[in-house]
């Protein structure tokens, strides 16, 4: 059994959110799930989740919507039960040099990366503290580590959440609240299906494994990091990106 045992996941109908869902699901946890729009990707992975058999409950819930979001964990924890266990995986990209970029990109990518992040936090770290015990994951990527060209506003959000997560490390770690962040590389999911031949190709020759990333790499770290396995690992950044920043 799962030493925690109701997990919440941002962005859990698709890619690597789906991936983290099935998996925390076949190891017992009873799983709530968040997507902006319902549609045929997040009713499969609702289905998926029920045939393994735990408790579920998934919802639409825009994550740059603070009151949306204290409205979803209150429905989550009177479904579920007490939520010990948060995974902050929504995201998106709107990428362009900077010198094509507009502010409403910016202020878009910003909200969803970083703010749906700090409004999912702030809604369960006093939950989780006033608990003594439970788990964050925040979803960077290596952009938020290394930069990537044509990624500014992406990659300032992805190294906001690295900050914010090893700042609230700090602040929780006496009350058993443990907060990491995974920081993928290139991942086989819509988003990067968005990337044209050219980019593919490239980006494959830079990769050391010589392959892209699958959702299931991404949920085997995040299933180590929520585990007790884990439980000297706080304020971290691991990448799984197949070497891709050696
Ligand atoms: P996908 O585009 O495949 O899925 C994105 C998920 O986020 C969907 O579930 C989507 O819901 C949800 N989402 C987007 N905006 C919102 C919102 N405002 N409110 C609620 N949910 C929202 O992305 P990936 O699976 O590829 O990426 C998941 C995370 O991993 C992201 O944070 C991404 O930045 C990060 N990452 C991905 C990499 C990759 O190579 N794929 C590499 C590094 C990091 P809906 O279905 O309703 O649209």
């Amino acid at each position: 059994m799962a030493e925690h045992h109701r997990a919440l996941i941002t962005g859990a109908s698709r890619g690597i959110g789906r991936a983290v869902a099935l998996r925390l699901a076949q190891e017992g946890y009873a799983v709530a799930g968040c997507f902006s729009k319902a549609s045929a990707a997040s009713a499969e992975t609702e289905e998926d989740i029920a045939a393994i058999g735990v408790p579920s409950y998934f919802a639409e819930c825009d994550v740059t919507d603070s009151e949306a979001v204290e409205r979803f964990v209150k429905d989550a924890e009177e479904k579920l039960g007490t939520i010990d266990l948060l995974v902050n995986n929504a995201g998106i990209t709107k990428d362009s040099p900077l010198v094509l970029a507009n502010a409403e990109d910016w202020h878009a990518v910003l909200d969803t990366n970083l703010t749906g992040t700090w409004n999912f936090c702030r809604a369960m770290a006093f939950r989780f503290m006033k608990n003594r015990g439970g788990v964050v994951v925040n979803m960077s990527s290596v952009a938020g580590v290394y930069g990537h060209a044509g990624q500014t506003a992406y990659s300032a959000s992805k190294a906001g959440i690295i900050g914010f997560s090893k700042s609230l490390a700090k602040e929780v770690a006496g009350h058993g609240v443990r907060v990491n962040v995974v920081a993928p590389g290139f991942i086989e999911t819509d988003m990067t299906g968005a990337l044209g031949d050219k980019q593919r190709a490239k980006a494959l020759t830079q990769i050391p494994v010589k392959r892209f990333g699958t959702g299931e790499d991404v949920a085997e770290l995040v299933a180590f990091l929520v585990s007790d396995r884990a439980s000297y690992i706080t304020g971290q950044v691991l990448q799984v990106d197949g070497g891709i920043t050696l």
